[in-house]
């Protein structure tokens, strides 16, 4: 401001001096005779009059420069501020996201996330199942429990997610609008989607509904981009994590828990004092099979008799590919009748599994060792292993419980060796 004075200053003098110079000439021009007084005067009032529109022009051109330049930087304000509260979103949503253990709390930040932006209005997260096919509706938000409520059914449906960008609809009526914007139970609308990546891939979509022509500012756009981004991001983080955990507990070719996974869970029974049954089973003949029916049917059918076992086997009940075609079974708070009924429904429905023709028929034997508290798992693999040899003898296809007779000779001999040799505990 200081500055602009110390210009004017000079400016204003010269120009009052060239005008003062004009004004002379033209009275002398005008006027010869005058001089005196009367000269000054009319000098006076010809430099007025000759100055007084520049200097008014100058004052409104200063006048607009200024008002110009603060609208310039309050808006320059306004856009640090918006970019300062952007900024501040996307660390806040980063931190909380971080914290995330799983998608049920990252979507659950997405809803909170979502309501600092937009309040009650509509808003839905639609993601993708595991084979990409089919958009769930994972997040509603709004007043309306309904949400924006699209119908949209596939990836390969959605606008936004097909083309990977940002689509804003200002009406559902337009002719260039999404299809899926129309016939809502709201009527006439606007509509914002937003695609989400997960591991690179658009597996969803942010879904904003709201009046026509009443669309979010640019501003609130671009925050829910960033939402659709971190947390596509952290879900897709959280499915490899969980998909490597997979792999290190289960088995590849039948995904049932492998053996460490199998004794860590059994470990967490003895240690709360659970009691539970537990089954020895091993297919009948299976290189037999494997022999007539080559390898990869000998696969299926591993795989046909672990579907039949999940299928039988309660919630908590644990399931083991122990080796080849062997497979260890631990039924908590089971008795030993209990456990060989599981057996026999697991080979009913196997009988069942063979007829559709997909894999040659098989059996399959086992042996059950009833519930001990404080024996380790070691000894109850063979006590269910030695009824399952009994099994095998009787000729295979059927469940024998282990003999108490069998089970006291075991008991001693697992308690000799236990003092002598090799620690069998786990
Ligand atoms: P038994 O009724 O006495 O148990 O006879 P069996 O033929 O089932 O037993 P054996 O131990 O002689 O053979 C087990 C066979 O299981 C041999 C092996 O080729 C097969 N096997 C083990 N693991 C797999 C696998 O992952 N896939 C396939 N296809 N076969 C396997
Ligand atoms: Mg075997
Ligand atoms: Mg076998």
């Amino acid at each position: 401001m200081k500055k602009a004075t110390w210009q004017t200053i000079p400016g204003a003098m010269a120009l009052a001096l060239v005008g003062v110079i004009v004004a002379t000439l033209v009275v002398e021009w005008a006027w010869p005779g005058l001089d005196g007084l009367s000269l000054a005067l009319a000098v006076g009032l010809m430099a007025t009059a000759l100055e007084l529109p520049v200097v008014l022009a100058i004052s409104v051109w200063g006048t607009n420069r200024s008002i110009q330049a603060m609208a310039e930087s309050y808006a320059r304000e306004r856009e640090m501020e918006g970019e300062a509260q952007r900024r501040e979103f996307e660390t806040r949503l980063g931190n909380a996201l971080e914290m995330a253990a799983n998608e049920w709390e990252v979507l659950s930040i997405a809803g909170r996330a979502v309501t600092t932006l937009v309040g009650d209005e509509r808003v839905e997260i639609l993601l993708a199942d595991n084979s990409n096919a089919h958009l769930e509706r994972a997040l509603v938000s709004g007043a309306d429990e309904e949400g924006p409520g699209c119908s949209v059914q596939s990836p390969s449906q959605c606008v936004a997610a097909r083309r990977g960008q940002t689509q804003v609809f200002s009406d559902s009526e337009a002719l260039d609008a999404c299809p899926n914007l129309q016939g809502r139970g709201y009527g006439r609308c606007a509509g914002v989607c937003v695609p989400v990546s997960i591991m690179g891939r658009t597996t969803g979509v942010v879904h904003w509904a709201g009046a026509v022509e009443d669309l979010p500012e640019r501003a609130t756009v671009e925050q829910l981009e960033v939402l659709a981004n971190q947390s596509g991001a952290r879900i897709g983080m959280i499915r490899v994590v969980s998909e490597s955990q997979l792999q290190a507990t289960t088995d590849h070719l039948t995904g049932m828990l492998n053996r460490r996974a199998f004794e860590a869970k059994v470990r967490d029974l003895r240690d709360e004092d659970v009691p539970f049954s537990l089954v020895m089973a091993d297919l009948d003949h299976f290189k037999q099979l494997n022999d007539t029916h080559g390898h990869e049917a000998g696969d299926r059918a591993l795989r046909v008799f672990v579907s039949v076992v999940k299928s039988i086997l309660r919630p908590g009940d644990l399931a083991c590919r122990y080796g080849g075609e062997e497979f260890v079974l631990a039924l908590p708070n089971c008795d030993a009748p209990g456990a060989t009924r599981v057996c026999e429904r697991i080979r009913e429905a196997l009988a069942l599994a063979g007829l559709d023709g997909k894999v040659p028929g098989f059996t399959c034997s086992f042996g059950v060792a009833p519930p001990r508290l404080g024996a380790s798992l070691q000894e109850l693999v063979n006590e269910a292993d030695a009824a399952l040899y009994e099994a095998k003898h009787a000729g295979r296809d059927r469940a024998v419980l282990l003999d108490p007779v069998r089970r006291a000779e075991l008991e001693t001999r697992f308690a000799v060796a236990a003092e002598s040799g090799p620690d069998f505990s786990f």
